[in-house]
């Protein structure tokens, strides 16, 4: 699937929630979801992650973009109760769980976070949801997969006996897909200048945005902004 067919794409809804953690899939996302929907809103979560500087961020590109924001605080039980080295200060991010998944993937985050949103979807009298998970480039994590996405819709809209749509619009995008369709939704600036992937949350600015350069969203960011500017002076 190309970046074109996903910006082109008919949505169905009129109202989208979208959830926005501040780094580059989920505000391509936001940036999407301004272009394809009425009225839009974004919810945020705070979990204990190591780098509360996220949120800061994700506060000023609503901020600019001018989306309301709704932030829930999940910080204290959530990463209590839970194990990952995104949750843990001095953790290899880049090493393996003793099942084999990336050190920092936590469990059940992508699941709590569409449960809350859309749970306050249904408050607010939104359609839709929009998450930038990816199978593409989908670094191990499970709930980041296609399936998964299907299958929390289904439990969640049973549950509450509503037909709220998840839209995914980055799901079979890659890196470099991905920094086009922020490009083709009008605002790649936005992307470079003010969106944070880094696992070490490092606020040094690269010709990719911001990072340390060396952790494996940093290389995998890298590789999809160069792939994305040879795609672009190919199509010149
Ligand atoms: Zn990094």
């Amino acid at each position: 699937m190309t970046a074109l067919e996903i910006f082109e794409k008919q949505v169905t809804g009129k109202k989208a929630l979208v959830i926005f953690s501040g780094g580059q899939d989920s505000t391509t996302c936001l940036l999407w979801a301004l272009k394809k929907y009425d009225e839009v809103r974004a919810i945020s979560f705070s979990y204990g992650q190591r780098h509360s500087v996220e949120l800061t961020l994700a506060a000023d590109i609503c901020s600019q973009l001018g989306v309301a924001q709704t932030v829930v605080d999940l910080s204290v039980q959530f990463a209590e109760l839970n194990e990952s080295a995104l949750l843990t200060k001095g953790d290899d991010v880049n090493a393996e769980t003793t099942r084999g998944l990336p050190a920092s993937f936590v469990p059940n985050r992508n699941l709590i976070f569409l449960i809350y949103a859309h749970t306050f979807a249904q408050k607010i009298g939104f359609d839709t949801l929009v998450t930038g998970v990816c199978q593409t480039d989908y670094s191990g994590y499970p709930d980041c997969r296609y399936d998964f996405i299907q299958s929390a819709k289904a439990t969640m809209n049973m549950a509450s006996e509503v037909d709220i749509e998840i839209e995914t619009p980055i799901m079979w995008l890659n890196k470099a897909e991905t920094f086009m369709l922020a490009d083709l939704c009008g605002d790649i600036n936005i992307i470079i200048n003010k969106t944070l992937t880094c696992y070490n949350a490092e606020l040094t600015m690269n010709r990719y945005g911001y990072g340390c350069g060396k952790c494996n969203a940093c290389l995998l960011r890298a590789r999809g902004y160069d792939e994305y500017v040879e795609m672009v002076k190919c199509s010149e």
